[in-house]
């Protein structure tokens, strides 16, 4: 569980930390700025135990960064699954919460676990307003020839069975600032947005909507992964099952924690330790090494047919952002398309910057990603005009830049 604690009108962060592996022996959290980070022990039966930690190391121990919970004005939560119900962040009610637990089925651990958080809050803050941003909502704008899937249509009548996608604040965030450095209006662009960390998913974004991305119904479609395989042939999942004598929930297990790069290399989900194995002349990890590279190009190849072009490709998260080798692979044979990498610029490092070669007609784009200021930004605006609605007085009008 991770959080963190922001003035968002002065954009100014004041706490963050994470509580890993909740439920286990192993538990531990995390908490504090860079200066004053403190990794503590402690017992975490479960996300409502976890809360209670958080908001107790907010307001007291060294790394505290308020005096109570009453400065806290309101909260936002990340959900992974909205389903078809929402397209954009809203203010948490009993309906919404209800809803939420409806969607657990097409997200089991994520939409649980976030109910818990949501539960703890409203115990130890009762009267602070939640706010819930959803990873599906940016995506609801595909066409469903986007998001449907070639399979008897009652199945999605009966179960909802469609792509709902995944990552989506994170494209939304990327998409947003790409423009801003382009300097160019978001809606006049073609966007192709790639999060390629462990989890990796792209998105075609055309003229600010998003009108494909390559997560499904679950975060298991799509590109091949750090753990997950991506998009296989279907009819292998039942072939395992039947030549392995595999239970549903074993193969998809085997899908979801054994396969992409750890499964094609033997060696590690982490990219680092692959390249690194790649390097020192291992075939297997060569192979996954070429095989999340040409994962990445078949899909820029898709957006590009999709939109009818594109204008700008977008890369973020861990691999995206930090990993000059798998950026010039991606890249490479890509000029008939216009897009041309500069090898110097991808040497360096930096914050937002751009990659492309001068004559490259679309531009790479290499975007830090931030969730947490979507989730902050989205909480601020949707609570602010809750008040408004609700006719509380201003002294003056808060400024959000
Ligand atoms: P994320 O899920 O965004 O935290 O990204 C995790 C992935 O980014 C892992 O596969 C890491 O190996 C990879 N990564 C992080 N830093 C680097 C780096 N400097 N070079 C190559 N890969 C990196």
């Amino acid at each position: 569980m991770k959080y963190q604690l922001v003035n968002v009108e002065q954009h100014e962060l004041l706490a963050k930390g994470i509580c890993e592996r909740v439920g286990s022996a192993e538990a531990f959290h995390k908490h504090g700025l860079d200066k004053n980070e403190e990794v503590i022990d402690a017992k975490m039966a479960d996300h409502d135990d976890a809360m209670a930690l958080v908001l107790e190391s907010l307001t007291s121990g060294p790394a505290k960064a308020i005096d109570s919970l009453d400065e806290i004005d309101a909260v936002g939560h990340r959900i992974v699954q909205g389903g078809k119900y929402f397209d954009r962040s809203v203010l948490i009610d009993d309906d919404v919460i209800q809803k939420i637990d409806e969607l657990a089925e097409l997200a089991p651990l994520h939409n649980k676990a976030a109910l818990m958080g949501i539960n703890a809050c409203l115990k130890h803050m009762p009267d602070v307003p939640m706010v819930a941003v959803f990873d599906t909502s940016f995506f609801q704008t595909l066409p469903p020839k986007a998001y449907m899937y070639p399979l008897p249509y009652e199945l999605y009548e009966k179960y909802a069975i469609r792509k709902y996608g995944a990552h989506g604040t994170s494209h939304r965030y990327i998409s947003e600032r790409a423009a801003v450095v382009l300097d160019e209006p978001l809606d006049e662009l073609k966007l192709i947005t790639c999060h390629l960390g462990n989890g990796c998913s792209m998105s075609a974004i055309d003229h600010g909507v998003a009108v494909d991305t390559s997560m499904g119904l679950t975060p298991l479609d799509g590109l091949m992964m750090g753990t997950r395989c991506g998009a296989v042939d279907p009819a292998i999942v039942p072939f395992i099952m039947d030549h392995e004598g595999l239970s549903t929930s074993e193969v998809n297990d085997l899908m979801n924690k054994k396969s992409g790069l750890l499964g094609i290399s033997g060696i590690s989900n982490d990219l680092r330790s692959v390249r690194d194995a790649s390097e020192k002349g291992d075939e297997r990890a060569m192979l996954a090494y070429d095989m999340y590279s040409n994962s990445v190009k078949k899909y820029i190849g898709q957006y590009i047919a999709v939109m009818g072009g594109v204008d700008a490709i977008v890369l973020t998260a861990g691999v995206g952002e930090n990993c000059e080798k798998m950026r010039r692979m991606i890249f490479t044979g890509l000029q008939p398309l216009g897009i041309i990498l500069d090898e110097e610029k991808n040497r360096q490092r930096g914050f937002e910057r751009e990659i492309s070669a001068d004559s490259s007609q679309v531009k790479i784009i290499i975007i830090p990603t931030n969730e947490e200021y979507m989730i902050a930004r989205d909480t601020y605006e949707i609570v602010h005009e809750q008040m408004r609605v609700d006719g509380a007085v201003f002294d003056e009008e808060p400024a959000l830049a």
